[in-house]
């Protein structure tokens, strides 16, 4: 990305084009004669780039103000994600204004929604509506939250997410995971167990195993989450979900059973009162987000703002789950601008839950980490909501070109 010189005369220009309405009448008193209206600053996106870089698909919005925007797809098919993004994505919005973000969306979205309106589709639309919204911020010199309409909070705690991979991750690694969370300040460990539903209702549950040694573990005061990936029937579900939270505490339960089936979503819903069912990781669009409150009426909505077509779509979702008085906690596996994203979201949501989920950082994503000249704040287990223009992480641009891997 550009300099700050770019942006101050990119700025320099849009305050000279809004001097003219610079005397704005205080209320109560009669304008003297109506202010002249303030041309939008010409600004104007010149090219679209995806970089497949080691455990992450970043893309680069470029614009005619010397200045680009970057953004981050999930992590899932690399190749493909650049693909969507370099043959049926730009093509979209290069010559246009970044302003125009919603409209632009619109026009990613369905104009190729035939390819499937839920994964690969939104997954790449969301690496450049980030780069879209971190644009507007720079161009601006705000922190997109700004932009999303001012935050309601400045930093959210953060839970500890630890994988088990149906049991490639032994209990003991495990356990050193969820513990080394703690000791840096965190109030919450959720233990994905990775089931599936191709691998339902599994027997023996290897869940009860990791949980009782992870609850001995990290002690009584830290808030447990189990994510069972959709890896139950409704009647299982239940069972498992019951005996989780009486013999270990576990308030949360995620993904009980397939978000892909409402109506068992509701059965268990309805039956585990004493927890929090979370579900969402897989609605990509607000009509599937808004069914999950409605039809699955689960307690807390999860999407995650690299899935669902980025900021843009999540803001809608954020609308939606306010009428429907269902609190977000917002889903996120990478550490930079997901967790960034996630953050200007979650701070410019009104009704959110008391967590964000962050992965442990480790040597797994230190390489990721290296392609940034800053980090988000972590601090005793709250994440900070970045302050910086755009979305706060600034790219090294020079190394995210130099890793990029040849696809
Ligand atoms: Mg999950």
């Amino acid at each position: 990305m550009k300099s700050a010189s770019s942006r101050r005369a990119f700025l320099k220009h849009a305050a000279l084009v809004g001097a003219a309405s610079a005397a704005v009448p205080l209320i109560g008193q009669t304008p003297a004669a109506k202010p002249a209206s303030a041309p939008r600053p010409e600004v104007k996106i010149t090219d679209v780039r995806a970089y497949v870089v080691d455990r992450a698909i970043l893309v680069e919005v470029v614009s005619d103000a010397g200045i680009s925007g970057w953004g981050e797809c999930a992590f899932d098919g690399g190749v493909l994600m650049k693909t969507f993004v370099d043959q049926l994505l730009k093509k979209e919005i290069v010559g246009r204004s970044p302003f125009d973000v919603r409209k632009l969306w619109d026009w990613m979205f369905f104009e190729n929604h035939d390819l499937g309106p839920g994964g690969a589709l939104p997954n790449a639309i969301a690496g450049v509506d980030l780069a879209l919204w971190d644009l507007k911020g720079r161009l601006l010199n705000q922190p997109v939250y700004n932009l999303l309409g001012g935050r309601y909070r400045d930093r959210i705690a953060a839970y500890g997410s630890v994988p088990v991979r149906r049991g490639r991750v032994s209990v003991e690694d495990c356990v050193k995971s969820c513990v080394n969370f703690v000791q840096q300040g965190f109030k919450c460990i959720k233990v994905r167990m990775q089931i599936r539903e191709h691998y339902l209702n599994p027997d023996p549950d290897p869940t009860f195993a990791y949980v009782a040694a992870v609850r001995k573990a990290i002690g009584d005061d830290i808030a447990f989450m189990v994510d069972a990936n959709n890896g139950y029937s409704a009647q299982r579900a239940i069972a498992t979900g019951r005996k989780l939270f009486e013999k270990w505490n576990v308030a949360y339960f995620e993904d009980p059973v397939s978000d892909q089936n409402l109506a068992e979503m509701a059965q268990v819903t309805a039956a585990l009162q004493d927890q929090d069912i979370v579900a969402g990781e897989k609605c990509y669009t607000r009509w599937q987000i808004k069914d999950l409150m409605v039809i699955g009426n689960v307690d807390i909505v999860n999407p995650d703002v690299v899935k669902v077509g980025g900021i843009t779509e999540m803001d809608r979702m954020a609308t939606l789950s306010a009428c429907f008085h269902k609190p977000i906690q917002m889903h996120n596996t990478r550490p930079t601008l997901s967790t960034a994203a996630s953050l200007h979201c979650m701070a410019s949501t009104p009704l959110v839950a008391r967590f964000i989920e962050y992965p442990e950082v480790g040597t797994t994503f230190e390489g990721l980490m290296r392609l940034f000249h800053n980090r988000v704040k972590l601090q005793d287990g709250w994440l900070h909501v970045p302050e910086g223009p755009g979305l706060g992480l600034d790219v090294d641009t020079r190394a995210v070109r130099a890793s990029a891997k040849p696809v």
